[in-house]
């Protein structure tokens, strides 16, 4: 299967923060096509484990993550309005007009759409106020709370944006959810390849969950692995659109993207600054496998690559990334080829990984 269409059947998947079942399923499935070592933990990490050419205790993680942003159901109005809270990094400013897909508790997905006030009565003053979340409702077509129960919505169950995935020119998409399903759609092309051409060392290909909730879940997986070291597959937020003004230079197109620096900057005090051996491992392949490889520094940014470098008393990690525009809204895009040079990328770095690498500084 191809990356394209195993990135279009991830974007139409729905799988939010902490219910990640269906993507749990999809890459367990996928990449169970090519090794029979794959296990599941208690928070739903896939881990799918490629054995060395020759045995070794050295084991490199790659990971990308599973679950999507959305929000949570908080409380259901008397006439039928479905009050919410964001779960991840939801910008309030493209919900209104919106639809959506509610996981009710008995599993069925129920479309509602978010609640905006009519164009022709917006007062001036509230035309161009961007409504904060606890003002956003959603409207299943409900008159009554009971008209909600019955249809199976309960308090704390999961929204998601409608999936879509739309092809665009120049090789280029749109999806729901690119972020991160384009980083499973690559670890699923690295498990083809791994299948046929063992390495130096051992591979685990890890579909982490809840790094929209708190960036944790890849760190759980982490600690169990215990990898020398750890290559995170994410998306940065690319800087050419009108208003950006290139803030970091990441232009869509132009290959896939090596972190060199990301700062949350809003409380978390987290970040990356990669280990110097990987930096050096990454421009290697990069070299080798004749791919153009744009670099960011980017305040804002943060992946749970920030919590894996933490666990086992420090485990090297690196951020590998493509470019992709409107993040975290439905309609995140991006370039396959720049997915495709990625793949390419890891593949090289895999390959030429040296059997018993000293991090040491
Ligand atoms: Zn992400």
């Amino acid at each position: 299967m191809s990356l394209e269409s195993r990135l279009e059947r991830y974007c139409l998947t729905i799988a939010t923060s902490g219910r990640e079942e269906a993507m749990i399923e999809a890459i367990k499935a996928d990449l169970g096509a090519f090794t029979k070592d794959i296990s599941v933990d208690s928070f739903g990490n896939v881990m799918a484990r490629f054995e060395a050419a020759k045995p070794t205790d050295h084991t490199v993680m790659v990971f990308a993550h599973t679950d999507q942003l959305g929000m949570i159901v908080t409380k259901v109005e008397d006439n039928g309005f479905i009050r919410v809270v964001r779960l991840g990094g939801v910008p309030e400013r493209v919900l209104p007009g919106s639809v959506v897909k509610i996981r009710a508790h008995n599993g069925s997905l129920v479309t509602g759409v978010m609640g905006t006030p009519p164009h022709h009565l917006t007062p001036e003053a509230m035309k161009y106020v961007v409504p904060t979340i606890d003002k956003a409702y959603i409207d299943v077509g409900a008159t009554s709370a009971k008209d909600v129960a019955d249809l199976g919505i309960e308090i704390g169950d999961h929204v998601a944006y409608e999936p879509r995935f739309e092809k665009l020119a120049n090789d280029r998409i749109a999806g729901t959810s690119v972020d991160d399903r384009g980083g499973c759609a690559v670890l699923v092309g690295l498990g083809e390849y791994l299948a046929k051409n063992p390495v130096a060392v051992n591979v685990v290909l890890v579909g982490t969950v809840q790094e929209e909730f708190n960036l944790r879940g890849a760190a759980l997986a982490a600690e169990k692995i215990k990898p020398v070291a750890a290559i995170s597959l994410d998306l940065v937020a690319a800087g050419d659109t009108p208003e950006m003004g290139t803030p970091n230079g990441v232009q869509v197109g132009a290959g896939p993207v090596m972190g060199l620096y990301s700062f949350h900057g809003r409380g978390t005090l987290n970040g990356v600054i990669p280990h110097p051996g990987l930096v050096a491992h990454t421009e290697k392949s990069a070299a080798k496998a004749k791919v153009s490889l744009q670099r960011h520094a980017t305040v804002g940014l943060l992946t749970d690559a920030s919590y894996v470098q933490l666990v086992n008393g420090g485990t090297p990690s690196i951020d590998l990334c493509w470019p992709t525009r409107y993040t975290h809204t439905g309609v995140e895009m991006c370039s396959l080829d720049d997915l495709a040079g990625l793949e390419k990328l890891v593949t090289e770095m895999l390959s030429s990984f040296p059997a018993t690498w000293d991090s040491a500084r």
